[in-house]
């Protein structure tokens, strides 16, 4: 067991790691071949633990014990439904301080973040749990003769593909939803963070979720991933994560006609008028590029400033990027590592490439020298909209600031992407801002603020950033299908 873990132990945070075996029909079990995995502190270096590697005897197994449990929990009274779910709200609350520490160990990110995240957890099985007995249908005035309605059923059977920038956070969202409207789950989480997702699976079963109705399998996108995405008994999948893996899920579920969800990339413009509180929009700016070390899909990417204001922005924003303190999660400082050494590498050749590309590097651009992953907050100044880093989702702490001298101009920059998850506006005048909340081609839009979405709003892309919307009662929507039923009452067949 390594340094870190038995350190936080000490201080008393981290009470136990989770069981690191699949949980497959209600049993801890290790994978069919004895196939195990490390997952990796992304502070050191070192590995954390060995985790089962499921194979596909083991995803065979997780789909057989979903769809054998299905029926029994379709079928249980809507409101009982809501108490289990809403019970595991309360556990992860009890436990957010053990959650939190977790996940910051595995996935690199501040304890305090890790722990806002787990509260956004618990939020999802609450604000989902009071949906359980409202999954209404409605009636169909089709005339004197039948009677129509239409009944929301659960699909059965849901894959859960997540990633690994919010992996406690994202078991929530969408198994939550999930089992509210019926479904049992199979659970795929990254390969890079799976411990939060053990974690929480052991909180679903003290719960009261039945057996075989979540079933949590590590391991890694191809074997586990894919052979779970093909399978034949799987009716809904639901991936965050890259667009290259949307895609290529997407086409393994076209085989099968089953729907997906997908929640992709990003490479989101916060664009800012003169009029603006510079100082705000600064601030919004550094927390939208720099939480979570830039690894979120709406994640402030690009800054595109009107041209009178470039300078004096830029000097704000660097200002607070350079006094940006990255240390180990534990530590609790503003940024942690990136996730891994595959990310780490990923960034470092984004920042290369800008350089080559001649935009001006204004702050950062280093990697730290220590172990584990640490990169600088890095801004990048006089970036061209044609330039890779204005275009490619780096996924990493690295802003790209362009100029715009017109409105036109900074809706044909901010649109011309083939990504449309997130927008920001910084204005005061509230009718450009309206303007741009219709002109702008994403699935979010935010007026002087970034982040701070919460449970209850919708959140999905446009255009390659996805395809149906999680959070917000619109996310049950991928969770259930409508059947009609019509009664005839009189009508002979001729
Ligand atoms: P990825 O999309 O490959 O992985 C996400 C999840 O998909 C993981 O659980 C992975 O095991 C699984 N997966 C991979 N191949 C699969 C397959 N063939 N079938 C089924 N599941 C499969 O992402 P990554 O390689 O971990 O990261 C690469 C890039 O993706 C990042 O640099 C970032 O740009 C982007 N990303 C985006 C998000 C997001 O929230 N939108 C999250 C993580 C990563």
């Amino acid at each position: 067991m390594s340094e870190p873990i038995d350190q936080q132990r000490d201080e008393g945070t981290l009470e136990s790691l989770p069981s690191t075996d699949l949980y497959i029909d209600g049993e801890w079990v290790p994978a069919a071949d004895g196939e195990t995995f490390a997952t990796v502190d992304p502070a050191t270096g070192d590995a954390i633990t060995d985790v089962a590697a499921a194979q596909e005897p083991d995803v065979d197994a997780a789909v057989d014990a979903a769809r054998a449990a299905f029926p029994a929990w379709r079928d249980v009274d809507p409101d009982e439904r809501g108490r289990i779910v809403y019970r595991i709200g309360q556990l992860i609350r009890e436990h957010k301080d053990e959650l939190a520490a977790i996940e910051s160990l595995d996935q690199g990110k501040p304890r305090s973040q890790a722990e806002s995240d787990m509260i956004g957890a618990a939020r999802y099985f609450e604000y989902y749990a009071g949906a359980a007995d409202k999954l209404e249908g409605k009636s169909v005035p089709i005339g004197t003769d039948q009677v129509d309605y239409t009944v929301r059923e659960p699909y059965g059977v849901s894959a859960q593909i997540t990633p690994w920038n919010f992996p406690g956070n994202l078991f929530a969202r969408g198994v939550a939803p999930a089992l509210v409207a019926g479904n049992a789950t199979v659970v795929k989480p990254a390969e890079q963070t799976p411990l939060s997702s053990l974690r929480l699976t052991e909180l679903c079963v003290e719960a009261g979720v039945p057996e075989g109705v979540v079933n949590t399998i590590p391991g890694f996108g191809d074997p586990t991933g894919q052979a779970l995405t093909e399978h034949e008994g799987v009716d809904q999948i639901t991936f965050t994560g890259s667009v290259p893996t949307g895609q290529h899920i997407m086409q393994t579920a076209a085989e099968t006609i089953t729907p997906v969800t997908l929640e992709l990339g990003g490479k989101n413009p916060a664009i800012v008028f003169p009029d603006a509180d510079l100082d705000a929009a600064a601030e919004w700016i550094t927390t939208g590029i720099f939480t979570n070390a830039g690894q979120i899909c709406s994640a402030a990417d690009r800054a595109l400033v009107h041209e009178s204001v470039y300078d004096d922005l830029v000097e704000k924003i660097v200002d607070i990027a350079a006094s940006t303190v990255v240390a180990a999660g534990d530590e609790d400082e503003d940024m942690g590592p990136v996730v891994s050494e595959t990310q780490l590498e990923k960034i470092t050749r984004y920042i290369e490439v800008g350089r080559k590309e001649g935009a001006t590097l204004a702050t950062g651009g280093q990697q730290q020298d220590r172990d584990g992953y640490f990169v600088e907050p890095t801004v990048f100044t006089d970036v061209e909209p044609d330039m890779r880093i204005a275009r490619e989702e780096i996924f990493g702490p690295v802003l790209s600031v362009l100029s715009f001298s017109d409105v036109e101009e900074a809706v044909e920059i901010a649109n011309d992407s083939d990504y449309g998850l997130v927008a920001g506006v910084f204005t005061a005048d509230i009718t450009r801002a309206h303007q741009l909340t219709r002109d702008l081609e994403a699935g979010n839009v935010y007026v002087n603020k970034w982040f701070g979405d919460t449970n209850q709003t919708p959140f999905g892309g446009y255009k390659r950033s996805g395809i149906g919307r999680e959070k917000g009662l619109e996310a049950l929507d991928s969770y259930l299908q409508t059947k009609n039923v019509a009664i005839n009452l009189e009508g002979d067949a001729d």
